[in-house]
């Protein structure tokens, strides 16, 4: 997506060959105008896919999740970070390593919003090695609702996320794809022969 990657390489910062920083659009400030342009986008490449939810990973996914799911009129659910099992019936948890702070937490989803009906869209802010959305997509399958495709605003396509969710049947639609990352450089995968 042409004004995402614009922005990329007008605002964002490439700390290392590892991590991005976008916390002017993204992160931490964040800009609606560009959340809804990208809502837009994912809402149209999912149209025909029957979307019920649009599930997404607090915080950061939270704005983008919002205008895709407000574009394809469905509700949006976000999957809570708990740093400790919750011992009841009510939840399905799964175990998290993040990428960026190398901490563990419980990814969890209350039952009472997912059920076996569902057709459900995951939309999350990076990828980088695939954690976050393995971990969405084992909370989707245990409640039995139907993975129907991942939405990624910015994909790191030189790390290994992007193959272990093609290689588990997943639909992977990202809006900006780096294939190299370096202090002060960022290629996308279309500026290089693939
Ligand atoms: P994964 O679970 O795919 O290994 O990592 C994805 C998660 O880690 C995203 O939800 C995002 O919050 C965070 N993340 C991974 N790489 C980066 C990065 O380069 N920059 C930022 N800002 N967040 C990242």
């Amino acid at each position: 997506m042409k004004i995402l990657e614009e922005r990329i390489l007008k605002e964002g910062k490439a700390l290392s060959d590892s991590v991005l920083k976008v916390d002017s659009f993204i992160n931490h400030q964040v800009d609606p105008m560009l959340m809804d342009e990208m809502g837009k986008d994912f809402a149209e490449h999912f149209k025909d896919r029957n979307i019920t939810k649009v599930l997404t990973i607090e915080s950061s996914g939270i704005a983008p999740a919002l205008t895709t799911a407000a574009h394809l009129g469905v509700p949006m659910i976000i999957l809570k970070k708990q740093t400790s099992k919750i011992l009841s019936g009510d939840v399905y948890q799964t175990r998290i390593t993040s990428f960026t702070k190398g901490t563990s937490y419980e990814l969890t989803l209350y039952k009472s919003y997912i059920s076996k009906e569902d057709n459900v869209l995951l939309i999350d802010d990076f990828l980088a090695n695939g954690e976050a959305a393995m971990g969405g997509s084992r909370l989707i399958e245990e409640a039995g609702a139907h993975l129907a495709g991942i939405g990624i605003l910015i994909e790191k396509s030189f790390q290994r996320g992007r193959k272990r969710l093609l290689d588990a049947g997943y639909d992977v639609y990202s809006l900006a794809r780096i294939a190299k990352l370096a202090e002060g450089v960022v290629e996308f995968v279309d500026d290089i022969e693939e």
